[in-house]
């Protein structure tokens, strides 16, 4: 009864007058009441229902009932309320869960096209046939010497596993960029003919843990189904790091990556002809379980090429381009001490352009002239019109010749010249670097000192020939760089009264009570002394920077007088000139 429905009870037409009648005429049997409703059911007594409006919470419809003896129920409808409400709810809930399915699909597809992580990525490349030879090589001897094993392993496996020979898994090929470690690996493939599979570390490591894992795992499946065949690995310093450096958990994913990597390496059986190949510029910073036997055990070294090297790469490079007959490769060779064989790919590669624009039939010493220039100097910009302006820079120019001239020898300077070139304010002077330094990698502090000086000699030029109020800031590159040097001499080297102390970033990382804090290991008196050495090498490089110009007031002269009018000297003409002149 009293959760009587009241679906059961019909509209009514009963007026609220009627309604007052029939209750005081005793034909009602009951009436329910609804809390917060204006309408009521009542129930007559001959079995009719219907529903009846009243006012809110009407006291005359109670009076009335009270007064005629007509039964009064309130009826508690929270739960009808509640199941006519659930239809809205459901809807409301299911509106609420298709909104939120499509917030999350399109930012997984948002997401997943920033951060790459779609399935059919990539992941690496496979070369069934390399076209790479040992002959597209050159001025490597070293390397691809020892690389030439490697190809017999490949070759014959069986051959050293019947002599019980382990054949090694990993070869790290170590050695500054573009000096052909990517090209050596291609080059073994090439000669051995087998799949080259390559990835570059970068690639392993994504921002979502685990991929980078997986992708190693895929590469070494891929690397058993194509055996005999090689991996190339670049740049694997991105994941090779020593673990366990850095602070708080954001290396986790290079780190599971690299574990994985460790794995994989001791994974795969001995002589099963994958030979794993990586290439680094960074093997110092390198992990050390990567290079224990068994895994990267192989470390050849792939160097700058020597002069003899340089003349051979630049061969290789002109071997498809019409080159003079004029041209002499050897020349060439001695002017570009310190470049790598991706710089002369380059060079070759700009001559042609040169010459394609020239509409010349071959290449000649011009068009290699030019492309040098562009290659080591950058763009040439607007042409200086103001002679003022041209005489300034002329004597910052000469002024660091001169100083070079006399601390390393009239053949170290290569070209003079006051034509802007993007990058570069003023002009440039451009200097060979000793062929012995980038050989050995070895550097003095002579060698430091006379870098300083040189550096230091533009504005030594301005202050004698214009005073020393009367200086402008056109050496400002030169002197950051000055400072640079003797900063890492008195910090890095040892070079200074200090000593030979290590003083670079000496700090010491504390992780207590979960904050970071840097305690710096220097005393602060230390720091002074430091800045008083570099002030001083400064000044002292500068007044020797000085003395030498004055001495050599009239080569100067000279020289920034063919400067001016020619704008550029040539090594061969410095050379006449300083040669009689020069004041050592
Ligand atoms: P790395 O991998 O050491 O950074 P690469 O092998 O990618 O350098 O070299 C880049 C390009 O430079 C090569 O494609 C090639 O054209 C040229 N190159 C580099 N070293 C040599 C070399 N020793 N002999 C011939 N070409 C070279
Ligand atoms: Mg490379």
């Amino acid at each position: 009864m009293f959760f009587k429905s009241n679906y059961s009870y019909s509209n009514s037409n009963t007026s609220y007058s009627d309604l007052l009648l029939e209750m005081d005429s005793g034909n009602i049997e009951s009436i329910y009441f609804y809390p917060r409703k204006r309408e009521i059911d009542v129930l007559y007594k001959n079995g009719k229902k219907e529903k009846v409006p009243i006012l809110y919470n009407d006291q005359l419809i109670i009076e009335k009932a009270s007064e005629n003896n007509i039964d009064l129920t309130i009826n508690n409808n929270r739960k009808e309320s509640l199941t006519a409400n659930s239809f809205a709810s459901v809807a409301l809930f299911l509106i609420f869960i298709i909104a939120i399915v499509l917030i999350l699909r399109s930012t997984s597809k948002i997401a997943s096209r920033a951060l790459g992580f779609g399935k059919n990525k990539a992941k690496f490349i496979t070369i069934d046939d390399v076209d790479t030879r040992f002959e597209d090589v050159a001025g490597v001897p070293e390397a691809a010497e020892e690389l030439k094993e490697v190809i017999k392993f490949l070759n014959e496996p069986k051959k050293f596993s019947d002599l019980g020979a382990k054949v090694p898994k990993g070869v790290l090929l170590i050695g500054p960029p573009g000096t052909g470690k990517t090209l050596l690996a291609k080059a073994i493939a090439g000669e051995s003919g087998v799949p080259f599979l390559t990835i570059a570390a970068s690639e392993f490591v994504e921002l979502f843990v685990g991929v980078g894992a997986s992708r190693v795992r895929d590469l070494f499946e891929k690397a058993k189904e194509k055996s005999p065949c090689i991996i190339f690995i670049d740049e694997i310093d991105s994941i090779g790091r020593q673990r366990g450096s850095g602070i708080g958990g954001g290396n986790d994913e290079r780190e599971q990556t690299l574990n994985q990597l460790l794995t994989e390496l001791d994974g795969f059986a001995d002589n099963s002809g994958i030979i794993v190949i990586a290439a680094t510029n960074r093997p110092d910073i390198l992990d050390s379980a990567l290079l224990r036997p068994g895994r990267f055990d192989r470390k050849i070294e792939v160097m700058l090429p020597d002069l003899e090297g340089r003349k051979k790469i630049l061969s290789v490079h002109s071997l498809s381009k019409p080159l003079s007959k004029n041209v002499d490769l050897a020349y060439w060779a001695t002017r570009t001490v310190g470049f790598s064989g991706a710089d002369l790919a380059n060079l070759m590669n700009e001559s042609a352009i040169h010459c394609a624009r020239d509409e010349s039939k071959s290449i000649n010493d011009f068009h290699i002239e030019n492309a040098l220039d562009k290659v080591t100097l950058g763009l040439r910009t607007s042409i200086i019109s103001s002679l003022n302006t041209k005489k300034i820079i002329a004597y910052n120019e000469v002024g660091r010749a001169i100083v070079s001239a006399v601390r390393n020898g009239i053949d170290s300077v290569d070209k003079i010249t006051i034509l802007p070139r993007s990058g570069y304010m003023g002009g440039y002077t451009k200097i060979n670097p000793d062929e012995d330094v980038v050989s050995s990698g070895l550097i003095s502090k002579k060698l430091l000192l006379s870098k300083i000086e040189i550096a230091l000699a533009g504005r030594a030029a301005e202050t004698i020939v214009f005073g020393k109020n009367e200086i402008t800031q056109c050496s400002i590159n030169d002197i950051s760089y000055a400072t640079n040097i003797v900063r890492e001499m008195v910090t890095k080297y040892g070079f200074s009264l200090i000593g030979p102390l290590s003083l670079e970033n000496s700090k010491e990382t504390l992780l207590g009570d979960g904050f970071v804090r840097n305690k710096s290991l220097i005393a602060d008196n230390t720091y002074s002394r430091i800045d008083n050495e570099i002030i001083n090498i400064s000044k002292i490089s500068l007044n020797n920077a000085i003395n030498i110009i004055l001495k050599n007031r009239i080569l100067l002269e000279k020289l920034v007088e063919i400067l001016i009018t020619k704008e550029t000297i040539e090594n061969n003409i410095f050379k006449k000139i300083t040669f009689d002149l020069l004041n050592v």
